[in-house]
Formats: structure tokens, sequence, C-alpha cells
């Protein structure tokens, strides 16, 4: 049962009492889950000469409907930009505008002893406790080792986690000139600029230096098989916990689009790093996520339309990057991994919730069905079918890298702090909040109770073994969206 002015669980079990004017929701034959958390979005990024469609509004409001509750977005400092000054924008441009909650990485684009001290002011008067480098955009984002290991020790001793892309720059940086020298000029030539080898051997030496650094690492987006076994044999050396994150776009397509003859198709799938020639890849990476080779699932959704993309007409790398992924990361993950037998309900939870609360530390607020955690659930529908398109998507975006999938499985109620924002299907909700009660037109009181006749799907702790982020990670702030 929830409760609309604390937005937390009052009570979870059986036999409970019922307060007169409580809504019932019967989940009777569904799934219900803790709320998804996508710790991996960039809403309203300006990036390469663009701005991604979709802003915190459009974004989170696709990510509900796609029964994502919590997303975790990437402030992005320029080079030579304060740290501070670019969280303050981000809280900014994002505050009035979510309609689920959100917390913020920071990037460490660039070095100096000024970015230390700002990295210790994030973490100690904004609940920053993630910092995000880059080992790839060379001149741009990019830091050289020396610098990378510094930012890693300086996020150990801010018991704040330390964040790869990991890519090797330079290699990207000379290949590129050959390719161009050569007049390839069209996408395809994104992929053979960084296959994946490039992207491998950046895991590996992220793995290592991060031991050296004896700071715990987490990798963004893995994209590649390649990538994975590399992980995978870091996680057996090392001490420090290393997760590794992949996204829907990499479970759910491949790179054989950028092949495509149509310019728009092909740039549509451009991100960093690619999608993966290899068919054999999307299937192996959902392996991996079962296994736990692979720790958890994001989006990196950034979105671009067609106008911005074709930046990149006559020239790959001026295409910016980026997919869609945040509105239906949950039902991908669940038609590639669920309903092909290769991942249980519960370990689906854990990918695409319980694990990024653990790992950021917003646990146990989000990513559980428990009492007083923050009330974020989805009744899942397992027998609900639809088919993936730009025509019906909730993103600003006019292209989706999913089109035309159809898939079994998707959410038929999204509660996120205790309101009911997809409501048998019907996507209600108010950018910013609901600042007004009557704007809801939901005309009933807010309390409701969910029966639950099926399992509860969620994940216990004793699932997670001893290579978790210890205790005395800093507490990940996150800002309410009520
Ligand atoms: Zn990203």
């Amino acid at each position: 049962m929830l409760n609309k002015k604390v937005n937390s669980f009052q009570q979870v079990g059986r036999n409970l009492i019922i307060p007169g004017g409580t809504r019932i929701i019967d989940a009777t034959g569904k799934l219900v889950m803790p709320g998804g958390i996508d710790p991996h979005t960039h809403l309203e990024l300006e990036m390469m000469g663009a701005k991604t469609a979709d802003d915190f509004y459009k974004g989170t409001k696709a990510a509900v409907a796609g029964g994502t509750t919590t997303i975790i977005d990437f402030v992005l400092p320029n080079k030579g930009q304060s740290l501070l000054e670019a969280y303050s924008n981000w809280r900014q441009k994002a505050d009035n505008k979510v309609c689920c909650d959100y917390a913020l990485h920071v990037g460490v684009t660039w070095w100096s002893p000024s970015v230390k001290k700002e990295m210790e002011q994030l973490v100690a008067e904004h609940g920053v406790n993630s910092f995000k480098m880059f080992m790839a955009y060379k001149d741009a984002w990019m830091l050289e080792d020396y610098d990378l290991m510094v930012a890693m020790e300086t996020c150990a001793e801010l018991r704040a986690l330390a964040q790869v892309h990991a890519e090797n720059g330079n290699i990207i940086a000379r290949n590129t000139e050959k390719l161009l020298e050569a007049g390839v000029t069209g996408p395809e030539g994104h992929q053979l600029s960084r296959d994946e080898e490039v992207e491998a051997e950046a895991v590996n030496r992220a793995c290592v230096i991060a031991n050296q650094a004896n700071s715990p690492l987490y990798i963004v987006h893995m994209m590649s098989k390649s990538a994975v076994k590399a992980l995978r044999i870091a996680r057996t050396r090392q001490r420090p916990p290393v997760y590794g994150e992949t996204l829907a776009a990499t479970v759910g397509t491949d790179g054989t689009h950028y092949k495509n003859a149509c310019f728009r198709h092909a740039a549509a799938h451009v991100l960093s790093p690619p999608l993966r020639p290899d068919p054999s890849t999307p299937e192996a990476i959902v392996q991996a996520l079962a296994d736990d080779d692979l720790q958890l699932i994001g989006s990196d959704n950034c979105t671009f339309n067609e106008k911005e993309k074709e930046l990149g007409k006559g020239n790959f790398t001026k295409i910016p990057n980026g997919v869609n992924g945040v509105e239906d990361r949950m039902a991908i993950l669940w038609q590639k991994a669920v309903n092909t037998g290769i991942m249980d309900p519960c370990r689906f939870v854990a990918v695409t919730s319980t694990t990024a609360a653990r790992i950021f530390n917003l646990w146990p607020q989000k990513g559980r069905i428990a009492v007083n955690s923050d009330a974020d659930v989805v009744v899942w529908d397992p027998r609900l079918e639809r088919t993936i398109s730009a025509a019906t998507h909730h993103h600003a975006v006019d292209f989706n890298i999913f089109e035309g999938q159809h898939v079994v499985g998707s959410p038929q109620y999204v509660i996120v702090n205790g309101r009911v924002c997809l409501d048998d299907g019907n996507l209600r909700v108010v950018e910013g909040e609901i600042v007004n009660n009557s704007n809801w037109g939901m005309g009933e009181t807010f309390s409701f109770m969910i029966l639950v006749q099926s399992l509860l799907y969620q994940v216990s702790s004793k699932t997670f073994g001893t290579r978790l982020w210890p205790q005395e990670l800093r507490i990940c702030e996150y800002v309410r969206c009520v």
C-alpha cells in the first residue's frame, strides 16, 4: 500500500487492512517489480554542434512509459569548465522538467588540481558519488592515462565510484585520419575506425589502472564480446570491484545497420562505442548479463533528429553520437532475455533496477519493494504485445532503432513516487511535477493497493556476492520529482 504524503511504501504483506477510499489495482497474473533505474542517459545534451531531441521532460516521460522510474544522467563539463558550474547548469535544466526522480554522475573531462577540489565539493555538498572519465574523444573529453589514474585515485579517496568510457582514443584518431584519406566518409567508417579490440584494449587498461589506483571501477556501455571477455578476466584478477554496463541498443540491434544505403538509417545507429557487425553479439551480451559477466543495463539515451544527424553527411566523424533506449530498455531486454529463457525475472529485476540502486548507493530507497522504500513500482504484463515504432513512442526523436520489433511483455501500470503515471497503458505525467492536483484528473485518493496474487519479483540481498562496493560508499543524492 502506498501513501501520497510520504511517497513510500507503508505496508507490504498479506491480509493488509485496507482503508476506505483506497484504489485497488489487481495485479493477478502480472509481475510486480521495483521501478526500473536507467543508470545512463543524456537528456538535453549539446554535443558535436547539436542538441538532443529528448529534453528532461520528454526523456523522463519516455522512461516512465517504459517502466523506468529513476534515471541517472551525466553532467558533462566542457574542457576547462568548472565542474560545479556544469553541475548547476544541469540542475537548472532538469529540476523543473523531470517527471521521475533523477540523479547525476559528473564527467571529469579535463584534469587539474582545481578539478580535484571541485570533485571533493560535489561529493560533500551535492551528494554526487560517481565520476566518469573518457578514454576516447581525443582533443575533447579524453584523459591520458596519467590523469586517468590520478582521477581514479581521487575517486577512491572520496569514496566515489570511477566510471570510464573505454575505447582507445589515440587509435581511433589515427584510424579516422586513414579512413578519411582513403575516401571512406559514410557512417560505416564510424565502426571501421573503432573495432572490437579498440574497445577491449581500453577495458583491460582501465581495469589495470583502477587496480593500481586501488579504485573500484564501473565501465559504461560495453558493446562487444571482446570487451566482455576482457572484463571477465579482470573481475577474477583484481581486488577492487569492477562492474560492466551494457545497453538496450546492444541487446536489441546490431552494427549491420551501418551498411544501410540510407544515410539517415545508418547514421541513426551511430553511437560510441559502436554497435558490432558480428550478428552473434546481442545474444552473447544477454548471456553475459544473465551470467553476471555484465552487471546491469542502461540506455545511453542520447537522441538526435534527422537534421542533426545530417551534420555528418560526407564526414562520419561529425555525426552526433547517440541512440534512443530509455523507453524500450526494459521491454527489449524482456523480449531478448526472459522470453528466450536466458534470464529469469529475478535477474531481470537485478539488471534493470536493483543492481543500479546498490552500485550507486540509492539502496534501499530505490530498487526494492519494502516498507519505507520509495513507492516506485511497475506492474509488468508478460503477455502485453506491441510493436515498437517512432510513430507511437514517447520520445521527441523522429527515429527508433528498434523500429518494427514485436515485443511481448511491457508495463501495464507504472507508479512513480506513489503516483500512478502509467495507468492501464495510459500515460499521465506532468512536466516538472504535479503542481496542482486538479491537473492530475484522477479524482481519487492517492493511497492505493496493488493486489498481488502472483510472486513479487525482486532481488534478495543474498543474490549479491561480496563484490559490491563496500558499505561506506557515499550516499548518492537524487532529486525528487515531487
Ligand atoms: Zn553515454
